[in-house]
């Protein structure tokens, strides 16, 4: 069974499921206020080569992310913009969507969004204050943290340290009992987005969302909460709070990751060394920065240079090689090779030992097709295809998936160029970039390309 690292116990420990032969991921997503960054490319990559890697092993994954639709950063920037704030939101989770795309992501099962789940988070708040566990302010309702059992588990701090980490100083002048108390509804001010609650008209705190879709979607003790390192505390140790208050069994398991470093700084909005996702991979290849992801661990910092990316792109050159001179070799996957890849990512996902295998497999294919032992090569091509093919690696040869319209045009003007009609051939090219598709003319057929 393959073993993670638990955020919780700061242990590696078996993934042990709630039901057997199934998995269920709970991804924080994005707050939807801006485009994404290299650093929210690294975290979907990773959660989506867990869960190709969970789903290769025949594992069913039921894999669930939100949007957070609503949120001050989302107000602040329709404000600053004098634009709707839903507007910003439905923009911005659609370029969101583009990115992740481009970037092969498999797209969640369900995503959630904040504002679709107001009631039942009105509920839970509710709930929380009959049980004596949250109380009500001028400004909201807050969720008092002396209640909770446990409470700093994922910080690893108790509730004096963080008390003196919060600083006494800022409850002067605050309705709050505790520097770590947070707000579950916050009391909106004139002309913000509102929605009714027993406790005035306002919104839900961000770490109520979470809590509320995962109970709702996977149901309670689902297998494992995600996310950046950075939500570790206090968004997760606060939604975990929540469920912890109602007498919830909440995630089984915890996993973060590490963070992006762009040239050794640590990649924050806040330094201002945002990499547009877009950007990026308008680019360069984007597998590349999938490669990328593969070869640090997840949990440590990956640094994104120049030479990182140059030397990815170059990898991706010779994956691509590789894959049309073995394309007419058919066999079975080596099987011991195919072990040896099972026990680098049961062992807390070393997808860096996974990527040796996989390039260990591809010399072994052309060394033995050097020597004409065709066995061997389909044996060893066969394992890096299924390696690949796991860590969601798409192989040079196997194309897009082309929607049956474009592929209708493709064909149409392949029987106008036989047809010697070159005049219908280049207007039914230009069709097919209007479309959003390149086609190039290769000794294999056109290979549709889609245009970013
Ligand atoms: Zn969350």
């Amino acid at each position: 069974m393959i073993r993670l690292y638990d955020s919780a116990t700061k242990e590696v420990v078996p993934l042990e499921q709630r039901d057997d032969g199934k998995v269920s991921i709970y991804v924080c997503g994005p707050t939807v206020y801006g485009p994404p960054h290299i650093g929210h490319g690294r975290s979907v990559l990773v959660y989506d080569i867990l869960r190709r890697y969970l789903m290769w092993l025949g594992l069913d994954v039921t894999f669930v992310s939100n949007i957070t639709d609503i949120d001050d950063k989302i107000i602040n920037r329709a404000n600053r913009e004098e634009r709707q704030w839903s507007d910003i939101a439905t923009k911005c989770e659609s370029v969101w969507w583009q990115a992740m795309d481009r970037l092969d992501a498999l797209r969640p099962d369900k995503t959630p969004r904040a504002t679709e789940y107001v009631d039942q988070m009105v509920q839970l708040i509710a709930d929380l204050v009959d049980a004596g566990k949250a109380y009500e302010t001028t400004d909201g309702v807050y969720l008092s943290v002396e209640e909770i059992d446990g409470y700093g588990l994922l910080a690893q701090q108790s509730l004096e340290d963080l008390r003196a980490g919060g600083g006494e100083r800022e409850l002067v002048g605050v309705e709050k009992r505790h520097t770590a108390d947070f707000a579950l509804w916050k009391v909106s001010k004139p002309d913000e987005p509102s929605w009714p609650s027993p406790w005035g008209d306002g919104r839900p705190g961000w770490h109520t969302e979470c809590v509320v879709m995962s109970l709702d979607l996977i149901g309670e003790g689902f297998d494992l909460h995600t996310g950046g390192l950075d939500l570790m505390f206090p968004h997760h140790e606060n939604e975990r709070a929540q469920a912890v208050a109602l007498g919830k069994p909440f995630a089984r398991h915890w996993m973060h990751h590490g963070f992006v470093e762009l040239e050794g700084e640590k990649m924050s909005k806040s330094l201002g060394n945002v990499h547009n996702l877009l950007d990026l991979t308008d680019e360069y290849d984007p597998r590349a920065y999938r490669l990328l992801v593969l070869q640090s661990h997840y949990r440590s910092p990956m640094e994104l240079t120049d030479e990182s990316l140059g030397h990815a792109l170059a990898a991706m050159d010779r994956l691509d090689a590789f894959a049309r001179r073995t394309a007419e070799l058919d066999g079975e996957a080596d099987p011991e090779v195919l072990e040896q890849f099972r026990q680098a990512m049961d062992n807390d996902l070393d997808t860096a030992k996974a990527l040796d295998l996989l390039f260990r497999a591809v010399r072994d294919a052309n060394t033995a097709l050097d020597s004409d032992d065709r066995d061997a090569a389909a044996a060893a091509t066969g394992a890096a295809h299924q390696i690949a093919g796991a860590l969601g690696l798409r192989l040079g040869g196997e194309e897009a998936d082309v929607p049956d319209e474009i592929m209708a045009l493709a064909r149409e003007r392949g029987q106008a160029r036989t047809d010697k009609d070159f005049a219908l051939a280049d207007s039914l090219r230009d069709q097919i970039t209007a479309a959003g598709w390149s086609i190039e003319d290769s000794s294999d057929g056109p290979v549709l390309t889609p245009v970013k």
